[in-house]
């Protein structure tokens, strides 16, 4: 567990089209930075190849995933392509309270539902260069049917329209690149009057 910092973590929503390359994203930005949580996200769909039960996401049968929603035991939850993916409240109210960001990788519609009830947590959106680029990267990945590549470029452009509720946009073109630029807007944030506030304490 990483070290206390501050008071209250920092919430962060971070959505992008399936395929822009969020994972790899995410896994450069956790090995850069302390103190940050990766919420693992409770999905109906089947594993992909290389993908972990507890780390990539907790993954659990339909049923269960209903029990949890009438428990009220998630922050949001959304079907996507079929299936359903949800952030467990729980694991991220204890990681927020000891002082440690979160982030979570989730689509537009738990976005949303996470800014009705979280509105001080940070919006990023993550875009590919182009969408001839975004149909590129979901075939080489080699992992879903031309069908569902098709479910999922659609439910893209219907995503895009969502931009606009966030606070920033993140350009993949280079890995790199983005995790520089989501590393500056979570340093910002850090940097804000309203989260130094205990050590102007001391120049009083
Ligand atoms: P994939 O099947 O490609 O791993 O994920 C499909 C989409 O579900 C991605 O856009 C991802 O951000 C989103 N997603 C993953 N976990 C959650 C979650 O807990 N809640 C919501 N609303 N979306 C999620």
């Amino acid at each position: 567990m990483a070290v206390k910092k501050k008071e209250k973590g920092q919430l962060i929503v971070l959505s992008g089209p399936s395929g822009v390359g969020k994972s790899t994203v995410i896994a450069e930005l956790l090995g850069q930075r302390d103190n940050i949580y990766f919420s693992v996200s409770y999905t109906t769909r089947k594993p992909r190849v290389g993908e972990q039960d507890g780390v990539n996401y907790n993954f659990v049968t339909r049923a269960e995933f209903e029990r949890m929603i009438a428990d009220d035991e998630l922050l949001e939850y959304a079907e996507y392509v079929d299936n359903y993916y949800g952030t467990s409240l729980k694991a991220i109210r204890e990681r927020l309270d000891a002082g440690i960001d979160v982030l979570l990788d989730i689509e537009v519609q738990g976005a949303a539902k996470v800014k009705k009830r979280c509105p001080d947590a940070l919006f990023i959106f993550i875009i590919p260069p182009s969408f001839e680029e975004l149909s590129r990267r979901l075939h080489k990945r080699n992992t879903d049917s031309e069908d569902v590549i098709a479910g999922r470029l659609e439910k893209a452009r219907v995503e895009f329209r969502e931009v606009p509720n966030y606070d920033y946009l993140v350009i993949n073109d280079k890995v790199s690149g983005a995790v520089h630029e989501i590393e500056s807007i979570l340093t910002a944030a850090e940097c804000r009057v309203e989260n130094r506030k205990q050590i102007l304490t001391q120049f009083n």
